[in-house]
């Protein structure tokens, strides 16, 4: 994450609504049919992949098909497969919604797929969770800026090393959680700030005694580690923590923080599929007709996955599936 490669939107809205209405816009112009609310139970076989079960609001019915493509997500919602597979992670909360329960790598699984890499699991930093929800604070606040800073108003990491890495330095705090620390300016950079304002996450004050002092920190300890922090940027120098991302200096008030801690993000584990987005048996053979894309695909990120690779990922393999699909049905 040393230089900027992240694509986003030119209008900077954010990733997945813009690219979740453009698909939908797709859909509805072809009238492609979508079903909502139901269920997959089962992906039905006969040698070659014939179509799915799907339980209904009025029961159980079968979609035939000669092909499959299974896009189901991960299973970071699922205590079930946490457990089984990262008992340690047992504790923790997600950012995922509550339908990232696995089901696809289940369903393939039965059918014999293949699974790879299901305890690596990816343990997000910054999540603020003192509230009902559950609210990411996305990289960019850091990107743009932010320091973070722990009980005491210290710095103790490179903010923006690998995920894992700030979720140790955090979770070696003793779990208080770490508070983000930004200014008025980082704010104007990172648009993201106005909606966790809207909903409450964030604390501000006009300078960083008051912020400090509502946060329950030592002022002149945050007071100096935000001077320290200016000092290296100017010096393009972090001496303590080696952060080289640091172009910003944090001096125009209002101050404000967000109390973040670790929270379980992504499941880099799954389905094995090869480069086509077939899905392989344990033998390396892709089940005819089986397809799979996106989270429920394992092994593609490794142990760890780097922020915006995941919707890239979707896009790309979406499309390639979409057209082994097309030619798979036109040889059959
Ligand atoms: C808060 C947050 C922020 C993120 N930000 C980014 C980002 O900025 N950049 C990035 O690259 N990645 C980001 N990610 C990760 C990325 O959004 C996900 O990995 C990606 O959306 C997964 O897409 P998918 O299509 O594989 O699955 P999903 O989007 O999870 O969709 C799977 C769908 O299948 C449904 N489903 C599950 N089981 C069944 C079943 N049995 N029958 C029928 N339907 C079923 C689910 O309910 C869900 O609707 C973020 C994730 C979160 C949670």
């Amino acid at each position: 994450m040393s230089v900027p490669r992240t694509h986003r939107p030119r209008s900077k809205e954010a990733i997945g609504a813009y690219l979740v209405n453009g698909l939908l816009k797709q859909v509805q112009a072809r009238q492609i049919p979508l079903f909502c609310n139901v269920k997959v139970t089962r992906i039905l076989t006969e040698v070659k992949v014939t179509g799915v079960q799907i339980q209904t609001e009025v029961g159980q019915q079968i979609i035939q098909s000669r092909a499959v493509i299974i896009a189901t997500g991960g299973f970071g919602a699922s205590k079930k497969l946490i457990s089984e597979y990262r008992p340690d992670l047992n504790k923790y909360q997600t950012t995922n919604q509550p339908g990232n329960t696995g089901d696809g790598i289940l369903l393939a699984k039965d059918i014999g797929a293949r699974l790879v890499d299901m305890d690596r699991i990816q343990v997000h930093p910054t999540v603020q969770q003192d509230t009902d929800h559950v609210y990411l604070i996305g990289e960019t606040v850091r990107g743009e800026g932010a320091i973070l800073v722990d009980q005491n108003g210290n710095r103790f990491v490179n903010e923006l090393e690998t995920r894992d890495k700030v979720t140790a330095a955090i979770e070696k705090l003793g779990g208080t959680g770490a508070y983000l620390i930004f200014d008025a300016a980082v704010r104007s950079r990172a648009k993201a700030i106005d909606f966790y304002d809207h909903v409450g996450l964030v604390k501000s004050a006009d300078n960083l005694t008051s912020l400090a002092q509502e946060l329950g920190v030592d002022g002149e300890t945050l007071s100096r580690t935000v001077d320290k922090w200016n000092e290296s940027v100017s010096n393009r120098l972090d001496i303590a923590f080696g952060r080289k991302t640091g172009r910003y200096l944090l001096e125009t008030p209002p101050y404000a923080a967000i109390h973040v801690a670790p929270a379980i993000h992504y499941t880099m584990g799954g389905v094995k599929t090869n480069d086509q987005a077939e899905v392989l048996r344990d033998d390396g053979q892709p089940i005819p007709g089986l397809y799979a894309v996106g989270e429920v695909v394992g092994g593609l990120h490794g142990g760890n996955r780097i922020g915006g690779n995941s919707l890239s990922e979707t896009v790309v393999f979406g499309l390639r599936a979409a057209q082994q699909v097309r030619d798979y049905i036109f040889e059959m």
